[in-house]
């Protein structure tokens, strides 16, 4: 019996057809390709079945048992919707997909809110955060925090992750395949919080999460459209603590990230 017969043989409840179809659907991913039928005779729904038992099940059976195991497989469905944050880091693993994993310490996954509505994206982690596993802990780690907390929100409230998610030689930036690479776990992982808005820190993560190339005084400071939600660009931290006359307008820019959350 396939799902095709059951549609045209099974009894009046049409719900009931969709979830067997479902389940026989389900059942051919596993590799189950069919159930036998013997059209004569009927073995009693109750009946238990051994499981050395090789005859083949009767219409009646076949009903019976695939009825039981539907509550089974309706408990044991995969749920719709966004992936959380947990599943996507348990498909990341232990990341082996560039040549970045063989230099670091510790894959620097994300922290924050789950359902911030605000994330940043920084470049790649430097070597205090690849010692603890964790973004943004250094000095432009310190300088972020003070940003937030001016504009009057606590770290625990943002999410804060990375272009990629190892550091790299040197601290230098990340390359094409690097980021190729991990790219796409930063997009789920902003999928998965569906935030307000995402606030890049600096041309990498501008370049990536915007799929731009303009220089990014042209784009700092700039909200743009990224799917339901806004993108905005500001100046890396580390950047700042370089050039400390430039403060100024990360604090303009953290100000209008204020603004616009509270709009
Ligand atoms: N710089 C970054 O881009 N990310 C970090 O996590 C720390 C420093």
């Amino acid at each position: 019996m396939n799902r095709a017969q059951v549609r045209e043989d099974m009894p009046s409840d049409s719900s009931l057809h969709e979830k067997i179809a479902a389940y026989l659907e389900f059942q051919e991913e596993l590799g189950v390709e069919g159930f036998y039928r013997r059209r004569a005779g009927s073995v009693p729904r109750t009946r238990t079945r051994s499981p050395r038992d090789s005859r083949p099940l009767s219409a009646g059976a076949v009903e019976g048992s695939v009825a039981q195991s539907l509550s089974l497989f309706e408990a044991s469905a995969p749920k719709r919707g966004p992936e959380t944050l947990d599943e996507i880091r348990t498909d990341l693993g232990d990341c082996q997909r560039c040549k970045l994993a063989a230099g670091r310490k510790h894959i620097v996954f994300g922290q924050g809110s789950p359902k911030a509505q605000l994330v940043f994206v920084g470049e790649g982690p430097g070597a205090d955060e690849d010692e603890q596993g964790l973004p943004f802990v250094g000095r432009a780690g310190q300088l972020l925090n003070r940003m937030i907390q001016l504009v009057g929100m606590k770290r625990e409230e943002v999410y804060i992750c990375n272009v990629v998610k190892c550091r790299p030689p040197g601290n230098r930036p990340p390359e094409k395949d690097e980021v190729d690479a991990c790219s796409p776990f930063l997009f789920r992982q902003i999928e998965a919080i569906r935030p307000k808005l995402v606030c890049c820190l600096g041309a990498p993560a501008m370049r990536t999460v915007l799929g731009i190339t303009e220089g990014i005084s042209k784009v700092r400071g700039q909200f743009r459209d990224y799917g339901v939600a806004k993108a905005f660009v500001t100046f890396h931290p580390a950047y700042i603590l370089r050039n400390p006359r430039d403060e100024k307008i990360l604090r303009e820019d953290f100000e209008s990230i204020r603004r616009f959350l509270s709009k």
